[in-house]
């Protein structure tokens, strides 16, 4: 292969001349100037050849990055001819040129488009450089071409599924009726996941049965009736679907849902006598009750320093409220570490006791929705699953969330979700064509 017909192919383009390169190894530029081949140049009308040259267009066009230089500009001659037959002269098509983004090559869009699948568009921009805005509107429309050819693999696992809901953001109500009415109120998504493949199959805006059921759509009638366990929230209108439409599926309540729930309960606990330290000015129980303590409040002992269990011991023996809410939720964690449903069971029993003689509200309020749900919580235990994947996507999204500073549009936040952690990517999407040339409809 001769040298210039190499760079051409390199460079993913066709049907051009190279006339000069130009290297500047102190700013790691490189410039190439590149002439289109006249016999490949045709009327857009009627389809000949040009008879006759215009002139020639020039253009700067930014090209993929080539070995070490960063930085590739392209310096295009189009051809602008004049056909006899048609009486009208035109442009010269080069399909190599992005339709959308005529400043880059088709090889640079997808260069940057597969780099923003994994990381930002401000880091893409920096090291290609261009502008994040560019990068951001190349971002949405790739994401928009391929959900059009995105396709569930075929060896896709479904046996097991969990659908769970992440927060998107928070409005403000304008039209708020009635002096009590909520002045904000939170969107969530709904994210359909495989736990064995840890990926996001498919999402919807919302958190009631019909966003879930938009979700389930996504797979086959046959893979539904594969379903074998389908891990959710404490949330009927997610179960009541499943049942409709995963029959054969035994829906089960998993421990990170449950954790949420007990930690909630507890919490209440916490804020109850965080009130009271405050009004009897306790200092020390007020100190150890703020909201940021919390964490070493629910967090398990093995986890807490010498000094933080020297304070949080103080604190049980001054408060026995605390201490209860504290022995109860270690106690439901233990439950849940059962390995038989017989001896959840049995566990669960003395939780009950437990409770009922705390007279603590809040678990009061959780042991009977506990009881309510007690099916559904033995059948994880039975399926022995862990959330470990379920936790492992959620902390990518809430990451993704924060790496874009929040969302504001939820289709752009649906699909960069499915593009991150799930399928809307080259890895399963053959993009490789777009390298060359990207047609429009
Ligand atoms: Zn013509």
């Amino acid at each position: 292969m001769d040298f210039h017909k190499a760079i051409i192919e390199f460079l993913g383009i066709q049907d051009v001349q190279i006339e000069e390169i130009w290297t500047c190894t102190k700013s790691m530029h490189l410039k190439i100037t590149l002439r289109q081949n006249r016999s490949e140049c045709f009327c857009s009308k009627c389809g000949l050849q040009f008879d006759a040259v215009k002139e020639w267009v020039k253009k700067s066009i930014q090209g993929p990055p080539m070995g070490i230089f960063g930085k590739v500009e392209i310096i295009f001659f189009q051809l602008r001819g004049y056909c006899v037959d048609c009486n009208r002269s035109g442009i010269a098509k080069a399909d190599w040129i992005h339709p959308e983004f005529p400043s880059m090559t088709c090889g640079f869009a997808e260069v940057a488009g597969r780099l923003m699948e994994e990381t930002t568009c401000e880091a893409t921009a920096r090291l290609l450089w261009t502008d994040s805005m560019t990068m951001w509107r190349l971002d949405q429309w790739r994401m928009v071409l391929m959900e059009k050819r995105l396709v569930l693999p075929e060896n896709l696992n479904v046996q097991n599924l969990a659908a769970d809901e992440v927060h998107f953001t928070t409005i403000e109500n304008k039209k708020r009726v009635g002096l009590f009415a909520k002045r904000h109120q939170p969107l969530f998504i709904t994210n359909l996941v495989s736990p064995k493949h840890g990926k996001v199959l498919a999402n919807a805006i919302g958190r009631d049965g019909a966003a879930l059921e938009e979700c389930l759509i996504k797979l086959t009638p046959k893979q539904l009736m594969s379903v074998r366990t389908f891990a959710v929230d404490i949330h009927e209108p997610f179960i009541s679907i499943i049942r409709t439409e995963c029959r054969n599926a035994a829906v089960c309540i998993d421990r990170f849902h449950l954790a949420q729930k007990v930690n909630e309960a507890f919490d209440k606990v916490r804020r109850a006598e965080f009130k009271k330290a405050r009004e009897q000015k306790d200092d020390f129980t007020e100190g150890m009750l703020e909201p940021h303590r919390r964490f070493i409040l629910v967090a398990r002992e093995s986890n807490l320093s010498r000094k933080e269990k020297r304070l949080l011991d103080k604190l049980r023996d001054t408060n026995k409220e605390i201490h209860t809410g504290m022995l109860l939720v270690e106690y439901f964690h233990r439950a849940l570490d059962k390995a038989t449903v017989v001896s959840f069971r049995k566990a669960l029993t003395a939780w009950y006791l437990l409770i009922r003689e705390s007279k603590l509200e809040p678990f009061l309020k959780l042991a009977k929705l506990i009881r309510k749900y007690r099916a559904e919580i033995e059948a994880y235990i039975k399926s022995g699953l862990t959330t470990a994947t379920a936790e492992g996507l959620n902390n990518k999204i809430k990451t993704l969330k924060r790496m874009a500073y929040g969302y504001t549009n939820p289709k752009s936040f649906l699909r960069k979700i499915l593009q991150r952690c799930g399928f809307l990517n080259s890895r399963h999407i053959n993009t490789n064509d777009l390298f060359f040339t990207v047609k429009t409809p």
